[in-house]
């Protein structure tokens, strides 16, 4: 374990070594991609052409035009003619004026351009292929054409100008490449799975849950089968909690805007919030309300509501609480990015002293999760704060973000977690851990994050007694480690493929008659099952035996039990498994203790 947790270290530094590198060929790819546009298209507009974590886009403005993939075969085919071509990329400053010279016409660069002279730019930085073509772009690219590897065009989306739904609409083109054949390859063929395993595409075939738009896009239905998977998740939360020393709140969706004020999410966050609510009060005063993107204000208020000594601490509020954010209807995205949100959120308040201990304990959760859900690649990345950043985007102390982040660290090299460091991007309040997962295709998942809070206790007055009576502000960790029940169901529909183990499964047996003659006992059986709190069905629809189990394993069900003559005259069931196959006859009730077994210990 100690020598896995080393070597992930080191792997992950020459990743992120390898990763720039990457970045900067993929980044002089996108460039390309436009100057093949431009040579193929009459009247592009061009607007912004950054890398992804996969790969990379550029949007155009191509008029009234929409690209196929016709298109996109063509586009490649002059890429590889610019990249044959060997042409330099050379990088030049100029001055704002000159800037908005050199893109006249160019209405997005124009934009672009005089935004950062508000920024108080003078210069900025234009990088140029061969003389074909020239680009406002911060860089760094590649020396020449020919450093960029296999590369490969994906596929054609609309996407607002600054991805708001009032500007244009424009075409934007992802693509990716790699260093290598091989791992261009690799990753083509991890994107036909990922396309079999799409959450929504699964989410649908196993009603899982469903959107209307009667309710608003973003906003997600869970259909029974998905409710099971919620409920079985919190119950797994709820236990582990439980054990965890936590206890169970509950909190209205709403709050006034005061609350948010203290707490520093207005006006910073109002973007990212639904628009408030103004109540008129029965005196006539006038009082608005924002529904919650946050739970940690009313657990805060939780925390004040009684006093508090060092005796009572740690003080663990745990809550799945529903959150709402306003994200823009372009970015939405199947569970993946939604509008309401079910939080496996709690909040720690706790002493100096009981910081190190307590964030342990999260970190344990986690793993935990992890061995459950069989994870067995995962990274925490540690976001730090920065020198500069002090007084604007971070709680201006630098003494107590230094001891903070290096009480995180030291717990991470000592719990042997596999982490790397990220400088400046920490939440404003104190550095924070994302973590993020491979699912076991191999795809990259941001799932969760923990943060350490040491200011907004403060603005809230939350006081402990120490044990010379004086008034204390405790810590805070803010930690969900089963993420939202919405990313996390999306990322276990692709981990899994739909295939959920037993104990999460919305059906988990499937009783099957050969025939309408054996229903009688098929029935009997079922109702064993369902009153030991088995969640079975029976199929005791005419059709033959061959489609009934198709249509089972196309269902995913972990167990289809068979019933003919031979079962009901040995009071037995005949067993196949979703992965084993056939299991042969069984007597019932060593089935069920077999499978309470497997449900209770979540294999
Ligand atoms: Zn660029
Ligand atoms: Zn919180």
């Amino acid at each position: 374990m100690i020598i896995d947790a080393c070597l992930l270290i080191i792997n992950l530094y020459f990743m992120s070594q390898q990763n720039l590198k990457l970045d900067t060929m993929r980044h002089s790819a996108s460039h390309v991609m436009a100057a093949a546009v431009k040579a193929l298209f009459k009247d592009v507009k061009f607007a912004i052409g950054p890398t992804i974590d996969e790969g990379f886009y550029y949007d155009f403005d191509l008029g009234k035009q929409t690209l196929s993939a016709e298109d996109l075969s063509k586009i490649e085919a002059k890429m590889q003619e610019i990249i044959k071509a060997d042409l330099p990329i050379k990088r030049e400053e100029v001055s704002v004026k000159d800037a908005l010279k050199r893109v006249k016409g160019q209405i997005y660069k124009e934009e672009l351009i005089k935004d950062l002279e508000k920024e108080g730019k003078k210069k900025v930085s234009f990088y140029s292929i061969g003389d074909i073509f020239d680009d406002l772009c911060l860089g760094p690219h590649v020396k020449s054409t020919k450093e960029i590897g296999p590369f490969k065009l994906l596929r054609v989306s609309g996407a607002y100008w600054r991805g708001d739904e009032k500007n244009k609409m424009l075409q934007r083109i992802y693509g990716t490449a790699f260093a290598t054949q091989k791992e261009l390859d690799e990753y083509l063929k991890m994107l036909v799975e990922a396309e079999k395993r799409d959450h929504r595409k699964i989410g649908k075939e196993m009603k899982l849950f469903t959107f209307n738009d009667l309710v608003g896009p973003g906003l997600p239905l869970w259909l029974p089968n998905g409710t099971v998977l919620i409920e079985e998740l919190e119950k797994l939360a709820k236990e582990h909690e439980l054990a965890g020393g936590y206890l169970r709140v509950k909190t209205p969706h709403l709050a006034k805007e005061e609350m948010y004020k203290i707490s520093g999410h207005l006006p910073y966050y109002v973007d990212t919030m639904f628009p408030p609510m103004v109540m008129e009060e029965d005196n006539g005063q006038k009082v608005t309300y924002y529904l919650k993107a946050m739970n940690c204000p009313h657990h805060h208020m939780i925390f004040a509501a009684e006093q508090r000594s060092y005796r009572d601490l740690p003080v663990r509020l745990a809550e799945y609480g529903t959150c709402y954010r306003y994200e823009k209807s372009g970015e939405l995205f199947g569970l993946m990015r939604v509008r309401s949100m079910q939080m496996n959120d709690a909040h720690i308040y706790c002493t100096e002293d009981q910081f190190a201990s307590e964030f342990l304990a999260v970190i344990d959760l986690y793993l935990k999760y992890f061995k459950i859900f069989g994870i067995d690649k995962y990274v925490m990345r540690l976001s730090t704060h920065s020198k500069e950043g002090l007084g604007k985007k971070y709680i201006d102390n630098e003494k107590l973000w230094l001891k903070t982040e290096d009480m995180v660290r030291n717990i991470l090299k000592k719990g042997k977690i596999p982490f790397v460091e990220v400088a400046d991007e920490a939440a404003f309040y104190g550095p924070k851990i994302d973590v993020q997962v491979w699912s076991a295709i191999g795809r990259e998942f941001t799932l969760a994050t923990n943060q350490v809070d040491f200011a907004v206790p403060e603005r809230f007055g939350l006081v402990y007694k120490d044990n010379e009576g004086k008034d204390q502000t405790p810590i805070c960790i803010h930690r969900a480690p089963l993420s939202t029940h919405e990313r996390l169901i999306g990322f276990l529909i692709e981990h899994y493929a739909g295939a959920f183990p037993t104990w999460l499964a919305p059906v988990q047996v499937k009783i099957l008659p050969v025939s309408d003659k054996f229903l009688e006992y098929a029935l009997e059986v079922k109702n064993k099952m369902f009153s030991q709190g088995i969640r079975v069905d029976l199929d005791d629809s005419a059709e033959s035996l061959g489609k009934k189990i198709r249509t089972g394993e196309q269902e995913k069900v972990p167990y289809l039990l068979i019933i003919g003559e031979k079962e009901v005259t040995a009071k037995q069931v005949a067993v196949r498994q979703r992965v084993k196959g056939d299991l042969g006859s069984q007597d019932v009730d060593g089935f069920i203790k077999q499978i309470k077994d497997e449900i209770l210990n979540r294999k």
